[in-house]
């Protein structure tokens, strides 16, 4: 092959992937995990407060809050923000396990368009009332992602320090908060629903719907962890316990409820002022494979 092809074919490879070198003319980019020139499509979600949710039948990625809406084709060059296309644009990639990245021109292009096109209204809640309540940890963009109902119900006087977030699968494949809450009264012998929280899978009640039981509305201890190894019920009594119903040994989430899921828990993160470390799964505290091997453990680390 003459020399020009070949200098042309690796001209070709280096556009076709933003992973592959770093852009020459670009600075460092302003986010993204160390190592990478990318910028995860994640972190924009989390600067700016927005749910972040994929769309397999239309292979679209959509991050969305209050007022913003980025639309993103991965594989493809195109992205809108608020209704008009990004140009120019970079091929956004993506990897095996749905992750998305962008190349850093396209993300700080993104992120200035985002700042300069939001469209009104602004966000229902008060901006304060998004701040973390107990403890003063750094400002993060916890952002105005919970609709505002479910904001105003999880927003409550809290009763109790609590200190861990428990997640777990119902194990089934469908279900909901009464459902559950039957259940384990009747066969367990309990007051009732166990968990403080449900996501629905949309087989029982609405996909990435939130149910908040009784035991969040009146900061009661939770009947979801078991003893701790060493024996206390401490964490039921100072873990949240967030249950998503499906079997995920069977099963993935769906994207809607991974979507809910982190907005809850960034926001009960803020809120109740507990370090991503304390994040669990039940299996971490006991002997359980709850929530199920299918379960994506990067979800809040990626
Ligand atoms: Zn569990």
């Amino acid at each position: 092959m003459p020399r020009q092809a070949w200098v042309f074919l690796l001209a070709l490879a280096l556009l076709a992937s933003c992973s592959s070198t770093p852009d020459p003319v670009d600075p460092p980019p302003p986010v993204g995990p160390s190592g990478s020139a990318c910028v995860p499509t994640g972190e924009l979600a989390r600067r700016y407060g927005l749910i972040e949710r994929y769309e397999p039948e239309r292979n679209r990625l959509i991050l969305e809050g209050p007022g913003s809406r980025v639309v993103l084709f991965p594989g493809t060059t195109v992205a809108m923000v608020n209704g008009t296309r990004v140009r120019p644009m970079r091929r956004i990639s993506s990897s095996s396990d749905r992750t998305y990245q962008l190349a850093p021109s396209d993300a700080r292009r993104i992120e200035s368009m985002l700042r300069t096109t939001k469209k009104s209204p602004a966000p229902q809640v008060p901006t304060r009332s998004l701040r973390p309540a107990l403890h003063a940890e750094k400002p993060r963009s916890i952002g105005p992602v919970l609709d505002s109902t479910v904001e105003a119900a999880v927003r409550i006087p809290l009763k109790r320090k609590w200190k861990y977030i428990i997640l777990h699968h119902s194990g089934t494949k469908s279900g909901n908060a009464a459902a559950f809450g039957r259940h384990h009264k009747q066969v367990r012998g309990w007051d009732g629903l166990g968990y403080h929280f449900v996501i629905g899978n949309g087989k029982g009640s609405g996909d990435g719907q939130v149910e908040i039981g009784y035991r969040w509305s009146g900061q009661l201890t939770g009947a979801h962890a078991g003893r701790a190894p060493d024996g206390s019920n401490k964490m039921n009594e100072s873990g949240i316990g967030i249950c998503l119903v499906g079997n995920f040994n069977e099963t993935h989430p769906t994207a809607n409820q991974l979507a809910m899921l982190r907005s809850l828990v960034a926001y009960l993160r803020g809120y109740c002022g507990i370090p991503m470390e304390n994040v669990l799964l039940h299996r971490d505290v006991r002997g359980t494979d709850c929530p199920g091997k299918l379960f994506p453990v990067r979800v809040f680390t990626e």
